[in-house]
């Protein structure tokens, strides 16, 4: 397999650069360009050499909306990334708490395979739905009546439903992309109307322009706009109605002084990987664990105690237990610690 594309990735991607024979050792490949052989023994291992070599270290994080923004070594060749591993030089906490290292997630580590210009350019659909798409344009010689054609048809769209999440993305030139999602767009319009478009543009934090731009576009057709949080799902609402500010949270380091950790809404050693040790390290000093979780998910296993709520029942778990709060320390009678801590620190004077 080639190493310089993940599996499930068209290995035409990296056509341009392999025949470049610049950056990476010759070899041959497959007819469809997904697997990349080389012979002759033991001198063949260059091929894993060459994927490892490098130029130069240098220091970065992964701009992506992460908020670990972790440092990293950056392994460069020839002006590309190859590979990347954690920094090791955070400055020291003290004694009396674990250090911040080792920062970093397998996505991340991972991150040069995105940073790769074969990755980078070019965009990649579904193999089964162009093959359609084409065939219908070509009989019937107009994109809108070509996505019509595909979609409508009785038996078509069943058949790229099912190829989704199973690979087979092969590349296509921009134009032919755009054609399609503007002749989708068009054939939505016509059949059900322009409030059926529902849209998702980048995030802002990242890219204000791409963002407007997107967001313009869609209120020009006149659809429904969601939103990047929307999209993934990251930001609790309650959190800027209660505390008055985004996000305005400790950070994960302050895990280590709870003697009382609950993890709901988040996978931590999935999702926040880098974060997850202290969670791990502080049930050696005895604070208690508590996962709400409707599966036995991988935070599960470090949990003294699991609230396996129904799926889909969470919100009113919490809705309840709030409530109580609420009407045993605020509502019934007043307790100076609640009073005096939702003054502070939350919203609920005004
Ligand atoms: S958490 Fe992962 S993706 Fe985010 S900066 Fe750290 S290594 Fe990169």
């Amino acid at each position: 397999m080639n190493p310089a594309v993940p599996a499930g990735v068209d290995g035409r991607a990296s056509d341009a650069l392999l025949k470049l024979g610049r950056f990476f050792s010759r070899w041959e490949e497959s007819d469809d360009g997904r697997v990349a052989f080389r012979k002759g023994g033991r001198a063949g291992d260059v091929f894993y050499r060459d994927r490892w070599s490098h130029d130069k270290v240098v220091r970065s994080t992964h701009g992506v909306n992460c908020t670990g923004s972790w440092s990293w070594k950056i392994y460069v060749r020839d002006g590309i990334i190859t590979w990347e591993a954690q920094q090791t030089d955070y400055p020291s906490v003290g004694p009396d708490r674990p250090e911040y290292e080792p920062r970093g997630c397998p996505r991340g580590a991972a991150f040069s395979w995105y940073t790769t210009p074969p990755l980078e350019s070019g965009i990649r659909t579904r193999g089964v739905l162009l093959e359609m798409y084409r065939g219908a344009k070509q009989r019937l010689g107009d994109p809108v009546l070509a996505w019509a054609d595909v979609v409508t048809d009785p038996e078509r769209p069943r058949r790229y439903h099912q190829a989704r999440g199973k690979g087979g993305l092969v590349r296509v030139t921009w134009a032919e992309a755009v054609e399609m999602i503007a002749a989708a767009q068009v054939h939505t319009i016509k059949t059900y109307g322009p409030d059926r478009i529902a849209n998702f543009s980048p995030i802002p934090a990242m890219s204000m322009v791409s963002h407007r731009v997107g967001t313009r576009f869609n209120h020009l057709v006149g659809g429904a706009m969601t939103s990047f949080y929307d999209w993934y799902a990251d930001l609790p609402v309650a959190s800027p109605q209660v505390f008055g500010d985004q996000t305005d949270v400790p950070e994960s380091g302050d895990w280590w002084h709870a003697t009382y950790l609950m993890m709901w809404g988040s996978n931590v050693p999935v999702t926040r990987t880098p974060d997850a040790h202290w969670m791990t390290e502080v049930r050696y000093r005895g604070t208690k664990v508590v996962t709400v979780s409707p599966d036995y998910a991988d935070n599960t296993k470090f949990a003294d105690e699991w609230l396996a709520a129904q799926a889909g029942t969470d919100a009113a778990l919490a809705m309840a237990m709030g409530h109580v709060i609420l009407k045993e320390f605020f509502g019934d009678r007043q307790v100076p610690f609640f009073t005096d801590y939702v003054k502070t620190y939350t919203d609920l004077p005004f």
